[in-house]
């Protein structure tokens, strides 16, 4: 893959695209685009070409979410979710992890996901409170996670458990067949990102060797912090600013193919061409911050980290003020749902919410900023 952000577009045009309409309103998972991920080879972007993968990194991950989220962004949040986990193995996994895992992903197109979240710890999920107890062999699981997506479907989810080791965190990988996992798959009802299966996965009496434990013992925060934070809020940073995009697109279309009985278009009066001149800054704002923040963090630069967080939170933004905005240029058309403007504003409002919620990103944004410590 050369040029991963127009492979990804012409993928998406052609294999996402015609689904996310359906996925939205069937609230159905897109199966026929991740069957589709694998057979093209976007699955494997992230694992290393030792293993039969494309070898990329964050800048890479970037731009094919951002790519696929203009055209659909549950399948975007999903996808980047598998390039998370997957990105936590290439890091921290054992040799024998890599081989089953990668292999799996290469050669039959199995997708990874990310079982973080509880009930009781909300937005701070790297504080797990699931109980996970030493047993000779194997270490023994209960608990719920709250929101998994991809649920049922990824074949492996990322569990963040606590450590034998006082205060630390561990990051398992739980297979979907595992004994005593299962899903309250009708939980969910989102929104928006309809598509995407985000519901509990119920952890009961599941035991599992140390070979599943990602990295050493008590490793996880150190994983959650220089893995899952760069990767996933990068990547969040892409859903919202490829959502923006997305709104642009068609709030722009729209302007310019709406007539007035006169023959004028709703895009030659200036009230509106200000509200679409509002949109593309917002989207392109955020756009070029998020690729700006993924430069940055794969080059290690020492603004990376208040990069990768301003971009997040600017794209959750702009996606949803921009959603509001192409609103108002839909008029009744897209009240009335004839434009998929209302679903793309429905999906933008996940991004203030997602974990850490942008209110908390706020935070860690100004401790970055002053040398202070983020959790
Ligand atoms: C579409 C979607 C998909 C998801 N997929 C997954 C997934 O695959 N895996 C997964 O693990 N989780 C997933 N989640 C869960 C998600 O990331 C959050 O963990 C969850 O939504 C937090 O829920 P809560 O209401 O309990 O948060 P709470 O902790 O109750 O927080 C609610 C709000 O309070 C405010 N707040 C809380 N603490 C602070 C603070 N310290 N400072 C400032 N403000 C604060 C914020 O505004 C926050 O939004 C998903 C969520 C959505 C919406």
């Amino acid at each position: 893959m050369n040029n991963v952000y127009q492979e990804s577009k012409d993928f998406a045009a052609t294999y996402i695209l015609p689904y996310t309409e359906m996925i939205d309103q069937e609230s159905k998972f897109p199966e026929e685009a991740f069957k589709e991920l694998g057979n093209k080879g976007f699955l494997k972007l992230l694992v290393p070409e030792e293993f039969g993968g494309h070898g990329k990194g964050l800048v890479e991950h970037a731009e094919a979410v951002l790519a696929f989220a203009e055209s659909c962004s549950t399948t975007a949040l999903c996808y980047m979710m598998h390039n998370v986990a997957l990105m936590c193995i290439v890091t921290h996994g054992s040799e024998e992890l890599k081989r089953k895992i990668f292999s799996d992903v290469v050669e039959n197109g199995k997708f990874l996901a990310l079982a973080y979240s509880e009930f009781g710890t909300g937005t701070h999920f790297y504080n797990p409170e699931i109980q996970a107890q030493f047993n000779g062999d194997y270490t023994k699981f209960n608990g719920t996670k709250s929101m998994v997506t991809s649920a049922t479907y990824a074949s492996y989810y990322l569990v963040l458990a606590p450590s034998v080791e006082e205060g630390k965190i561990n990051n398992w990988v739980f297979p979907l067949e595992t004994e005593g996992l299962s899903f309250e798959m009708s939980n969910w009802n989102g929104l928006g990102m309809r598509g995407n299966s985000s519901c509990p996965m119920h952890i009961e009496n599941v035991a599992l060797e140390a070979s599943y434990r990602i990295g050493e013992e008590g490793s996880g925060q150190e994983q959650v912090f220089n893995v899952v934070a760069p990767f996933f809020i990068t990547g969040l940073g892409s859903v919202y600013s490829g959502t923006a995009l997305h709104m642009f697109d068609v709030a722009s279309n729209y302007s310019v193919d709406r007539k007035y009985p006169d023959g004028s278009s709703l895009s030659n009066i200036e009230t509106v061409q200000v509200h679409i001149g509002t949109i593309y800054k917002n989207a392109a704002a955020a756009r070029a911050l998020t690729l700006d923040a993924a430069t940055a963090g794969a080059n290690g630069d020492a603004d990376a980290l208040a990069k990768i967080l301003a971009a997040r939170i600017v794209a959750s933004e702009a996606a949803i003020e921009c959603g509001k905005l192409a609103m108002r240029v839909g008029g009744g058309k897209a009240y009335n749902k004839a434009l998929p403007t209302e679903r793309l504003l429905r999906d933008a409002y996940a991004g203030q919410i997602m974990a850490p919620s942008a209110d908390v990103l706020n935070v860690w944004l100004g401790k970055a900023l002053t040398g202070q410590m983020i959790p």
